[in-house]
């Protein structure tokens, strides 16, 4: 049986594992970390668990391709999703806008606030049910569909292509200043960081109002372990804590891997699914550089990546009424050299099993780019500064919540603040980034096929290789993975399972 051997145990890789099974190969995942599941994972901080991830999970939708994919995988078979009624509130002057799942709701409710802006909002809402069609491909990756096939994607990509070309290249802080209405104006432009094409902001509502966006229950640990559950059944093997530090080829072909601890393992086929730096610039000694990743790496500006600092907070009360995440304006945050002056506040209300009865754990997601990622990294080296810079974070993050709802005084503690040097620790993330390359309106969408020029038998999984990143990305690029290495191989691909 021919063997596949795959570097790192994150969705990608067990997406990959779990499709390498399922087709006739032998396989082990190699992870660096204790636990499988990378970026989508929790931790426990005293009586809570923080979920370090799934905000909403596109592929939700019962009936569709992303949805069957997520069932076969075993992260979303039989389990029920936590539908929120809006997307994320924001206050803003008095007034508070919500970006509802129902659009027409959101609709009125916007025409409300402010009559003047009509036209643009009704403008808005069109877009994005033009766009509630749209979904991510699935079945075949582009470079293994015939002209037919590819015909046919494209057909059905028309709409999406017609946004793009009408938004893609304008910023959403561009767009924004078409509304009047400044709480209007104020919600589009911070919906995602500075720099994001508007078109972002179309997919996005059009994804979660079509309900294809809600958040299974248990949340992003629980999840990956059902995946490592699904894994292990079709027989597959998990190595933790093995950091694979050396990639051994010969006339094109490689040959084994070797761990820090010196473990070495051989395949036929291997797959990298951990960050790409970690493959090009560690594993391969930049000695196999690819084209599309390098212009990417170099040109920060059009191709930004973005880190995060994230608080988990614990709460003796609950938020009953307030919404899951509520955006709200504080006094400037001093964050290194810049600073923050509004907080996006989520609450896990909807999970029990988060935290102890008649309680509830918060997080707060603050955005964070290259120079200020580069700062924590080098911040990280000196351990007590770094804590210190953290516990300041935290506690100023504390006391501007503590000033919006003046009841949690005395009952808000701050549990954990992780950094982009966290993820860059317990992922190799490379500058701690949790996402993709950004849609900008000068970069072009990355589009991938995972395979590395000159090493034949090595490919590359992750949600790097296609826009816009995140969980179903992964998911997909792992699968696409054993689909291509079946074709070379001339062997049939199967994507379903008696699971369904
Ligand atoms: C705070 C936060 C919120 C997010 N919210 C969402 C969301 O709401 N929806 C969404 O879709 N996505 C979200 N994401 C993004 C999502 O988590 C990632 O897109 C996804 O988990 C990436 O999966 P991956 O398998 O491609 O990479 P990773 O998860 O990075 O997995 C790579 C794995 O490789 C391992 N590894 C690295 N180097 C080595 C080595 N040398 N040897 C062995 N193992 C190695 C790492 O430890 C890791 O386990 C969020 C991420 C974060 C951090």
């Amino acid at each position: 049986m021919q063997k596949v051997v795959i570097i790192g145990g994150g969705v990608a890789g067990l997406s990959a594992g779990i499709f390498a099974q399922m087709n006739g190969f032998n396989s082990v995942i190699l992870e660096k970390h204790h636990t499988p599941g990378g970026e989508c994972t929790g931790w426990d901080r005293q009586r809570y668990h923080i979920d370090g991830c799934i905000h909403w999970l596109v592929g939700t939708k019962e009936g569709t391709a992303m949805h069957d994919l997520w069932v076969t995988l075993g992260a979303l078979d039989g389990v029920e999703c936590y539908h929120p009624d809006s997307f994320m509130t924001v206050e803003q002057d008095g007034v508070e806008v919500n970006l509802y799942r129902d659009l027409d709701k959101l609709q009125s409710s916007w025409i409300t606030i402010s009559p003047q802006d009509t036209e643009t909002i009704n403008d808005f809402c069109a877009t994005i049910r033009k766009l509630q069609s749209f979904q991510i491909g699935v079945a075949k990756p582009l470079d293994m569909m015939n002209i037919v096939e590819k015909i046919r994607y494209f057909a059905s990509m028309k709409d999406a292509g017609a946004v793009m070309q009408k938004y893609g290249k304008i910023a959403l802080t561009q767009y924004a200043e078409r509304f009047k209405h400044p709480a209007l104006r104020r919600t589009l432009a911070e919906f995602v960081p500075d720099g994001y094409s508007a078109s972002s902001i179309f997919f996005a509502l059009a994804t979660f109002t079509q309900g294809q966006a809600s958040i299974p229950s248990g949340g992003s640990k629980a999840m990956a372990l059902r995946m490592v559950d699904r894994y292990l059944e079709f027989g597959g093997q998990i190595e933790t804590r093995c950091e694979i530090a050396e990639l051994v080829h010969e006339r094109g072909q490689v040959q084994r891997v070797v761990a820090k601890d010196g473990r070495s393992f051989s395949g036929d086929h291997f797959v990298a699914a951990c960050d790409p730096k970690v493959l090009f610039h560690d594993l391969l000694d930049d000695g196999y550089s690819d084209k599309a990743f390098e212009m990417r790496y170099q040109n920060q500006k059009d191709y930004p990546l973005a880190s995060n600092i994230y608080i988990g907070l614990g709460y003796e009360g609950t938020m009953n009424g307030i919404p899951r995440t509520l955006r709200f304006p504080v006094e400037p945050i001093k964050i290194l050299q810049t600073s923050i002056n509004n907080v996006q506040l989520t609450h896990y209300g909807y999970e029990p099993n988060f935290a102890p009865a008649r309680n509830t754990v918060l997080t707060v997601a603050i955005n964070q780019f290259a120079d200020e990622c580069d700062a924590w990294l080098e911040l990280a080296k000196h351990n007590e500064a770094y804590k210190h810079e953290k516990a300041r974070i935290g506690e100023a993050v504390r006391q501007s919540i503590i000033q919006r709802f003046p009841e949690m005084a005395g009952k808000l503690q701050v549990l954990d603040v992780a950094s982009p040097a966290t993820y860059n620790r317990y992922c190799n993330a490379h500058r701690g980034a949790f996402m993709a390359f950004l849609p900008t309106t000068t970069g072009k969408p990355m589009a991938h096929n995972g395979r590395i020029k000159g090493l034949r038998n090595l490919h590359l999984s992750g949600q790097w290789l296609q826009p816009p990143g995140g969980l179903p990305v992964a998911a997909v690029t792992g699968k696409d993975t054993i689909q291509r290495i079946c074709k070379d191989q001339r062997r049939p691909f199967t994507m379903g399972t008696s699971h369904h």
